[in-house]
C-alpha cells in the first residue's frame, strides 16, 4: 500500500491537513518550507517540528519513496542517468540531459513502471506494465535528479518510460507542482509532456490553462508504417491525429514538437521525408529528427549520418522547421526505458542460469 506522498501536495492541502491534526497555523509554513524550499529527504532534517508531529506524518505520508540505484554518466559527462527502485521495489529511471554550454538542464522524468502500449523501437515495452507512477513520485524523480546532481531543473519533460496521457490526471497534477510558485517553480513554458499520440489525452490537455508544452512521438510518415512501430496508432490513427493536432495549435496558439526516430530501411527514405512534409503542412512545429539508439534484441540500426542530414535537409527545403539531434547519452542507454530493460533483461538471464543450475 503506497501512502500518500507530500510532494503532490499544495500549501492549502499541507495546511488542511495540520489543521485535522490540531497544529497551529504556523505549521504549515514550516512545513511547506522543509518539502519544497529546503527540499528535505528525511523527517529528521525538520529540526522545528516536534518529534512526535514527525512521527504520526511519517506513518501516513510519504516524504521519499525513490531510493537511488544504478547511475551511469555518458563519456561527455552531459548525461547522467539513474535508475530508482520504487517503495513496491520496482524500477524506475530519470534522467538529466544537459547542454554544451549547462545553461539548460532538462530532467526527463516516467509517468509509469513499464508501459501499456508496446511501441517496437522502444526498450519500455520490454517489460511488462505494472502500474502507474503516482504524482509524488514523479515529482520525486525531479527532486532526486537535483538532489543527486546538486544542479536544478531547468526544463522537465515526461518522456522517460510510460504514455504520460493514459495516467492523465497523475501526470497533470505532477506538472503542476514542478510548475507552481509554491511548489518547484518551473515555468510552464519549459514542462513538456510527450505522447505518441492518445488523442483523448491531447484534446483534453488543448483545454487545460496553464502554456504546458505538448510532444507527439510520430515516428513514420504514413498510417501503414505507423501502424508497424507504433500499435498505438490502430486506434489513434495518423489522420485523425493530425486532425486533433491542427485543432490543438489553433486553439492554444502553442506549437507542437514532433519526435521522428530515423530507422535504416524503415522510415528515413527521401520520400518518406516528402510524405512528413506534406502531412505536417499547415501545423505550427519543429521536428526533432534523433537516429535509432538500437535496444538489446533489435535488428533495426540508425541509417548512415549522410541520410539522416540529407532528410532534415527535405523537411528544411519545404519550409519546416528541423533538427537532427544525436541521441543524447546513447552510451548510458539513455533512451526511453533502457536502463531499466537492460535491469529486466539482466534479472530474468540470472534467473534462468539460476534456474538451469537446478536443473542440473
Ligand atoms: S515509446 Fe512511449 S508509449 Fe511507446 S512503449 Fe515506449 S514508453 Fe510506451
Amino acid at each position: 500500500m503506497i501512502k500518500p506522498h507530500l510532494l503532490s501536495y499544495t500549501s492549502e492541502e499541507i495546511a488542511s491537513l495540520l489543521s485535522d491534526l490540531k497544529q497551529p497555523k504556523f505549521r504549515a509554513k514550516q512545513l511547506v518550507d522543509w518539502i519544497f524550499i529546503k527540499r528535505a529527504a528525511s523527517w529528521e532534517e525538520m529540526r522545528n517540528i516536534p518529534k512526535e508531529l514527525r512521527a504520526q506524518l511519517s506513518d501516513k505520508y510519504t516524504l521519499r519513496g525513490l531510493t537511488p540505484g544504478e547511475h551511469k554518466i555518458s563519456a561527455d559527462g552531459l548525461t547522467e542517468k539513474w535508475l530508482f527502485e520504487t517503495e513496491d521495489q520496482h524500477g524506475v529511471e530519470a534522467v538529466l540531459i544537459r547542454d554544451k554550454k549547462l545553461s539548460r538542464r532538462t530532467v526527463c522524468i516516467s509517468s509509469s513502471l513499464g508501459c501499456r502500449l508496446g511501441c517496437v523501437f522502444c526498450a519500455s515495452a520490454q517489460g511488462p506494465f505494472i502500474r502507474d507512477l503516482t504524482a509524488g513520485e514523479m515529482v520525486e524523480e525531479v527532486a532526486q535528479v537535483e538532489a543527486l546532481s546538486g544542479e536544478g531543473a531547468t526544463n522537465v519533460v515526461f518522456m522517460g518510460t510510460g504514455e504520460p496521457f493514459l495516467n492523465y490526471d497523475e501526470v497533470l497534477l505532477a506538472a503542476r507542482r514542478i510548475n507552481a510558485a509554491d511548489g518547484f517553480g518551473i515555468g510552464a513554458r519549459h514542462i513538456t509532456i510527450s505522447t505518441v499520440g492518445v488523442i483523448p489525452g491531447i484534446e483534453l490537455f488543448a483545454a487545460e490553462p496553464e502554456d504546458f508544452r505538448l510532444a507527439v512521438s510520430l515516428h513514420a510518415p504514413n498510417q501503414a508504417a505507423r501502424e508497424k512501430i507504433v500499435p498505438a496508432a490502430k486506434k489513434w490513427e495518423l489522420g485523425r491525429l493530425l486532425s486533433v493536432l491542427r485543432r490543438y495549435t489553433r486553439a492554444t496558439r502553442r506549437e507542437v514538437t514532433f519526435e521522428y526516430i530515423l530507422i535504416d530501411g524503415f522510415n528515413a527514405h527521401p520520400n518518406d521525408a516528402i510524405l512528413l512534409a506534406e502531412n505536417l503542412s499547415g501545423i505550427p512545429c519543429k521536428i526533432n529528427c534523433i537516429p535509432y539508439n538500437p535496444i538489446p534484441g533489435s535488428e533495426w540500426r540508425p541509417p548512415e549520418a549522410r541520410t539522416c542530414r540529407e532528410f532534415v535537409a527535405i523537411l528544411e527545403d519545404r519550409g519546416l522547421r528541423a533538427t537532427l539531434r544525436a541521441e543524447k547519452g546513447s552510451d548510458i542507454s539513455a533512451a526511453c526505458g533502457q536502463l531499466r530493460a537492460y535491469r529486466l533483461l539482466k534479472n530474468s538471464q540470472e534467473a534462468k542460469r539460476h534456474n538451469d543450475k537446478g536443473k542440473k
